[in-house]
C-alpha cells in the first residue's frame, strides 16, 4: 500500500482573487470516491475565473481550484468497483460527479445534470497532492500515457474534441478557431488536424503565430489585434472565400462571439466554448436566416468523450507545448494569463 501522509500543499482561495500556497490535511475518500496523488495539474483559464467570480455561479469558499489533474489512485472508498485499482492512473476533470440517474445522466449528457459537482468550482479541485474525486467520473489513463502531457487533455482537450464533434465539420472541412494560441485553442487545432479537418487560427502575437502555423498544423493565422477587418480576413483565408464551415470560439473576449455569424459559411455551425464575463452573443437576424446559420453552445464532454479524447493523445495524435511551472508558482501563472502571454498550456508539477 502507498504511504499517504497526513498534510499536503495546496493552493487555496480564501477570499475572491488571491490565492495562498500552504499545508492542509489529505482528506480520506467517501465509498464512491478515490484518492488520488495528482502528479502534474494544467491551469485552465476556468481556474481564473473561478478566482475572480466571474460567473451567475456560486463557489464554494474557501475552495482549491484545478481540474485537469493527473495522478496515481492511492485509496479507494468500499463501493467502488475493481475497474479502477490503487496503482491506477487517473485523471481528476471538471465534471467531478453527477446523479447518474436523472433525464441528462440516464443521456449520457452528464455534464448537464441538475445535480453535476464541479472539480475546482463547487468541491476542492487538483490545485493540491492528494485530490478525493469520484469514481465514477475519474477518467482512466493507460499506464504508458505521460501524466504532464495528459492534463491539459482533461479539460482543454476533452472540451475542443467535443466542439468540434457538435460542430458537425466532416473531414476535409474548415474550421476557424477563435483563441487559437491559448490552452484550448492549441488543443483545438491539433485534435482538428487528427479528425482531418483544415483549420483556421485567429489570436494575436507573433509567438502564437508561430505555434498555430509551424507546430499545430493551421493552414492561416488571422492576428486579431493587427487586422483591420477580422471578418474580411477570415473570410479571405477560407475556401472560395466562403467562410469556414464551422467555427469554434475559445477565446476569453466578448467581441469575437459577436463577429463570428458575419464570417461563417452558408449553413455553417458557430460553436461558443469560452465563457468571457458577463459577455453576450450576438449576430444579425438578416444573415443568420438568409445564410441559415446554427449557433450553439457546447460544455466540457461526457466520459465517453473523456476516453475517445485520452486514446487520440495516447496514439500520438496530440502535441501542444506545455511549458512547466510548480505548484507554488501558481500565482504567476495567473499573471501571465491575465496579461494573455501563455502561448498554449502550464501544467503543474504537484512536488515544486
Ligand atoms: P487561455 O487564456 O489559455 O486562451 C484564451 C485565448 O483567447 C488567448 O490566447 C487570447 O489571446 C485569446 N483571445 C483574447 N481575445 C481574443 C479575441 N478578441 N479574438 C481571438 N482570440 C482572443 O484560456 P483557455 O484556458 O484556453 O480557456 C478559454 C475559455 O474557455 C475560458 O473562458 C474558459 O473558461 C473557457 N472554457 C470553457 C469550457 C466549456 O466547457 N465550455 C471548458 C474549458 C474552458
Ligand atoms: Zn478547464
Amino acid at each position: 500500500m502507498p504511504e499517504i501522509p497526513e498534510k499536503q500543499w495546496a493552493q487555496v482561495i480564501e477570499k475572491s482573487g488571491s490565492v495562498e500556497y500552504k499545508q492542509i490535511p489529505v482528506r480520506k475518500p467517501g465509498p464512491d470516491e478515490v484518492l488520488v496523488n495528482i502528479k502534474y495539474t494544467g491551469v485552465c483559464h476556468t481556474d481564473l475565473h473561478a478566482l475572480n467570480g466571474d460567473w451567475p455561479l456560486d463557489r464554494k469558499m474557501p475552495l482549491i481550484g484545478g481540474h485537469e489533474g493527473a495522478g496515481v489512485v492511492v485509496a479507494k472508498g468500499d463501493l467502488v468497483g475493481d475497474d479502477i485499482q490503487i496503482g491506477d492512473h487517473a485523471g481528476v476533470k471538471w465534471l467531478h460527479g453527477s446523479c447518474l440517474s436523472c433525464d441528462f445522466c440516464q443521456q449520457a449528457d452528464e455534464p448537464l445534470c441538475p445535480k453535476a459537482l464541479l472539480s475546482g468550482y463547487t468541491v476542492d479541485g487538483t490545485f493540491q497532492q492528494y485530490c478525493v474525486a469520484k469514481a465514477a467520473h475519474v477518467s482512466r489513463i493507460p499506464k504508458n500515457v505521460p501524466l504532464d502531457g495528459v492534463a491539459p487533455v482533461l479539460c482543454a482537450g476533452i472540451t475542443v474534441y467535443k466542439g468540434l464533434k457538435e460542430s458537425g465539420a466532416r473531414p476535409g472541412q474548415t474550421v476557424a478557431i477563435v483563441g487559437a494560441g491559448g490552452g484550448l485553442g492549441a488543443m483545438a487545432l491539433q485534435y482538428a488536424k487528427a479528425m482531418g479537418l483544415r483549420t483556421l487560427a485567429i489570436d494575436t502575437g507573433d509567438d502564437k503565430k508561430d505555434m498555430c502555423l509551424n507546430k499545430l498544423g493551421a493552414s492561416a493565422f488571422v492576428d486579431f489585434a493587427k487586422s483591420k477587418d477580422v471578418v474580411k480576413d477570415v473570410m479571405a483565408a477560407s475556401p472560395d472565400n466562403l467562410g469556414p464551415h464551422a467555427v469554434l470560439l475559445v477565446a476569453v473576449a466578448e467581441k469575437p462571439f459577436q463577429q463570428a455569424a458575419e464570417y461563417v459559411r452558408p449553413r455553417g455551425t458557430v460553436v461558443c466554448i469560452g465563457l468571457p464575463a458577463g459577455a453576450y452573443l450576438k449576430a444579425p437576424v438578416f444573415s443568420t436566416v438568409v445564410k441559415m446559420i446554427s449557433i450553439k453552445g457546447s460544455y466540457v464532454g461526457n466520459r465517453q468523450d473523456g476516453a475517445e479524447a485520452i486514446d487520440f493523445f495516447s496514439r500520438g495524435l496530440i502535441n501542444i507545448p506545455i511549458k512547466k511551472a510548480g505548484l507554488s508558482e501558481l500565482s504567476d501563472v495567473y499573471d501571465k494569463m491575465k496579461k494573455g502571454e501563455i502561448a498554449g498550456r502550464y501544467v503543474l508539477d504537484t512536488s515544486k
